[in-house]
């Protein structure tokens, strides 16, 4: 079971859109350091989600991809900045329409009684929803609730917590719109 942190807040993102071929390609920056082995099996997690829904997610380590022009860039940092929202996990910076910010330590809190934690690869696959369907909104229920209790961690851990129908429509239908305009 995942303890306390019933409640936190995930901030909308908005239109961004980093396909190559059918990929999605994700450049990923881990200036937390982040054990190798967690952030491999939340990139797993991540992909496993996407792969479900029909999405390859294709992942890129940071310093190969830091001058690229057209990734998604996720930035995963020890300390919140100061602008942070409060107890947001992640965010999507509003303005340059492109990079998603993860707040490691206030992701980390989230203990569980597993061998390896959910968490970090479900923050990732909400905040790429966000990226996708390119705007701001959030579900009732599931991986785009804005606001994840005990049910929801509890729901991580046996592979039950998933997008809504509308949430899988909004995906492609915010890739479907990037293929358009390539
Ligand atoms: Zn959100």
């Amino acid at each position: 079971m995942i303890g306390r942190a019933a409640v936190f807040i995930l901030a909308a993102g908005i239109p961004v859109f980093a396909a190559q071929g059918s990929y999605v390609s994700i450049c990923l920056d881990d200036t937390a350091d982040v054990h190798l082995a967690s952030l491999s099996f939340a990139e797993r997690k991540a992909s496993a989600i996407y792969s479900g829904i029909g999405v390859r997610l294709r992942w890129q380590d940071g310093g190969g991809c830091r001058d690229s022009t057209d990734l998604v860039r996720i930035t995963i940092t020890s300390l919140a900045p100061r602008d942070a929202p409060p107890g947001a996990m992640a965010y999507a910076y509003p303005y340059e329409r492109k990079h998603v910010l993860v707040i490691y330590d206030r992701v980390r809190r989230l203990e569980c009684d597993c061998r390896q934690n959910p968490a970090l690869g479900y923050v990732l696959a909400h905040e790429i929803a966000h990226i996708l369907q390119g705007i701001n909104r959030h579900s009732e229920s599931g991986i785009l609730k804005a606001h994840w209790g005990r049910a929801d961690y509890e729901a991580m851990l046996d592979g039950s917590l998933r997008f809504t129908p509308e949430d899988i429509s909004l995906i492609h239908l915010g890739l479907n719109a990037m293929l358009a305009r390539r």
